[in-house]
């Protein structure tokens, strides 16, 4: 079979320059002892995964939608990146919940149950300039896997109008190889066929492993941001994050993108902070024994999932992503290697079953306290906090903009 590469240059030089020149605009007085290690370790992550190349169409494809005035967003392991943060203008930065000064580069890392964007304004000690509040705290192997070794994988999320778009940037990087979009499918995206390589029949294309898949979402919500932007002249990416941090929880409700399952939760749960926002979210989306034999009826879905968060054993672990559950573990002192493998076991569904043994018969005999392993053995699937949290950012980043266009209209 032919070889697929793509038009990077030697060594890919580009990205690392990209990391580099983003990390001294983000952090201009000097880096902070963190900062350079979550650097320096996705970096051996990049270059012992091969992902190199993920990484660089994601921001030739960022580029692209910057120039053509699309919002774009990804989805997938990527998201939680640190370097993905760097060159994607993202507001995911998965550090710790932190102040940082970009006057004289102080920097304080909090113990809190908030996230960053939600910190209080607080103004440097050492020089008195007004600190930046950032942090979603996504460990690194929610990113690269339990040893560090699990390739970047996404998927684009834009609107229709950037399908062509993304289709030139796809040509263009894979220059060689014979670039296809398909569409007849529920999921459109495209297809990168090898040099060479012949399909035995093109239906295979899903199925065949030698040809790499590259989906595509189309997003309402990411329409109506786009037309908004053009209405109101200000850009998706300009709305600080801080700003998102603020907004209240039954104005996420009006933007009407979210079905009534995470309606009715809100109603009844009344998050309070934008983490408590985040959290009700990923409870819309867990499956788990609780909700099993309720139906698929958002109402008696409610009740079964407030019963669950209501147990004591649920107040004790609140676990709503997987994140969530790798944090308990640190918690209860396990080490961060046995907490990421249960972290990946509990996103495959299968902690309690014999597949997740089987992948890690190291663990045979590992007890988890009590509530923990009950939790464990109730849920099927959870989602990543980088997914949560980006879904929540574009509502709220919405939810501005209606507003915005209110003050438009009645001046
Ligand atoms: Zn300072």
């Amino acid at each position: 079979m032919g070889t697929m590469t793509f038009q990077g240059l030697p060594e890919n030089k580009m990205t690392k320059q990209v990391c580099k020149e983003a990390l001294l605009r983000k952090y201009p007085a000097g880096l902070p002892i963190p900062v350079r290690e979550r650097f320096e370790e996705e970096l051996k992550c990049l270059k012992n995964t091969g992902s190199v190349e993920e990484l660089e169409l994601a921001y030739r494809l960022k580029q692209k939608a910057d120039k053509e005035k699309q919002p774009l967003l990804f989805r997938g392991t990527i998201t939680g990146s640190f370097l993905f943060f760097l060159i994607s203008h993202s507001r995911v930065n998965p550090l710790k919940p932190h102040y940082y000064c970009s006057k004289c580069g102080y920097y304080e890392e909090l113990e809190t149950d908030c996230f960053g964007i939600e910190l209080p304004s607080k103004t440097c000690p050492d020089c008195g300039k007004q600190l930046e509040a950032e942090g979603f705290e996504i460990p690194i192997e929610s990113v690269w896997g339990p040893l560090r070794s699990t390739p970047f994988y996404f998927e684009i999320n834009s609107t229709p109008d950037f399908y062509g778009h993304a289709e030139s940037v796809i040509k263009a990087f894979y220059a060689d190889s014979d670039v296809r979009k398909f569409a007849e499918t529920e999921l459109p995206g495209f297809a990168v066929i090898p040099k060479g390589y012949l399909l035995s029949d093109d239906s295979n294309i899903h199925e065949d492993n030698n040809v790499k898949k590259i989906h595509m979402i189309f997003d309402d919500a990411l329409v109506r941001i786009r037309d908004l932007q053009k209405k109101t002249g200000v850009s998706f990416y300009e709305i600080p994050a801080s700003e998102l941090g603020r907004i209240n929880c039954m104005d996420i409700v009006n933007t009407g993108i979210f079905d009534e399952l995470f309606v009715n939760l809100v109603m009844r749960i009344r998050p309070r902070c934008f983490k408590d926002i985040c959290s009700v979210f990923a409870l819309s989306r867990i499956s788990c024994s609780y909700i099993q034999g309720h139906g698929l009826n958002a109402v008696s879905k409610t009740e079964a999932l407030c019963e669950m968060v209501n147990q004591d054993f649920y107040q004790k672990y609140p676990v709503y992503t997987m994140e969530d559950f790798f944090d308990c573990m640190i918690r209860e002192g396990f080490d961060r290697e046995t907490s990421a493998k249960y972290m990946d076991g509990i996103h495959f569904g299968a902690i309690g079953r014999g597949r997740f043994l089987k992948k890690y018969p190291e663990l045979e005999g590992v007890l988890l306290p009590d509530g923990l392993s009950q939790i464990a053995n109730s849920i099927q699937y959870l989602w990543y906090r980088s997914e949560v949290v980006n879904r929540i950012l574009k509502a709220a980043s919405l939810s501005l903009f209606q507003k915005m266009e209110e003050v438009h209209i009645y001046l």
